[in-house]
């Protein structure tokens, strides 16, 4: 007799139960009738099921209300398209950052904002942060404020506030060291470019204590000798 698949959630790892029923989508919030659902509630669309992490990304910055960097990434690095480690995670940083920030200001993010901010780190190769001590990641928070301020080549738009995005995101992450983590490097770009963004702007952006939701799941996880550490 075969046995019936098991299908887990990928919010919260949880067995999906097979019930007919109206769902919203944690991703991008469209409403569609589902058959696996999640008992804690969760749901994904077969649009966002079948997205890559580019359209993911999209997907959710464009429907987000939250004005948490941190909140939106946790919940990116939870679709199926974002494994541990992938050049995946260099696509995220700049959009995230921006939603959370127009969201912070009552407004809504342009589209063509994301879809920039995808287009300038989708050419980063994988490994960059030990090759050449660059980091995707790290720089989404260069390009995340290029954005907001408009800097572009020019340096009198804030070229420098780019710049200096990119290199404290990397500087941080150089402090932690050790192997390679996507997930840290993440958290550490996103704390330091909000934090950026905040000082030139003359405000404090907050987004609370970071701790890694997936500290449990990656093999290779450098645990207490991570500040994101989650035990
Ligand atoms: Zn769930
Ligand atoms: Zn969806």
């Amino acid at each position: 007799m075969s046995r019936q698949p098991v299908f887990y959630c990928s919010i919260c790892g949880q067995e999906l139960l097979e019930r007919e029923s109206a769902c919203i989508c944690s991703f991008c919030g469209k409403q569609e009738q589902g058959e696996w659902v999640c008992p804690n509630g969760h749901y994904t669309c077969e649009d966002c099921r079948l997205a890559s992490p580019a359209e993911a990304i999209e997907r959710v910055c464009l429907e987000t209300r939250s004005q948490n960097p941190r909140e939106i990434a946790d919940l990116l690095m939870r679709h199926p398209a974002f494994k541990d480690h992938g050049v995946e995670h260099h696509l995220l940083v700049a959009p995230v950052i921006l939603a959370a920030f127009a969201n912070s200001r009552q407004t809504r993010v342009d589209k063509a904002k994301i879809q920039s901010a995808i287009k300038r780190l989708v050419d980063i190769p994988i490994g960059v942060c030990g090759s050449r001590g660059d980091c995707g990641a790290c720089v989404g928070a260069g390009a995340a404020v290029s954005i907001i301020f408009g800097s572009g080549a020019n340096p009198a738009m804030g070229r420098s506030r780019a710049l200096r995005a990119a290199g404290s995101a990397l500087l941080r992450l150089a402090e932690m060291d050790g192997h390679r983590c996507c997930k840290q490097s993440v958290y550490a770009a996103l704390e330091t470019g909000w934090h950026i963004l905040g000082k030139e702007l003359g405000s404090s952006l907050e987004m609370g204590k970071i701790t890694c939701g997936f500290s449990h799941k990656i093999a290779d996880c450098k645990k207490g000798k991570c500040p994101y550490y989650n035990e």
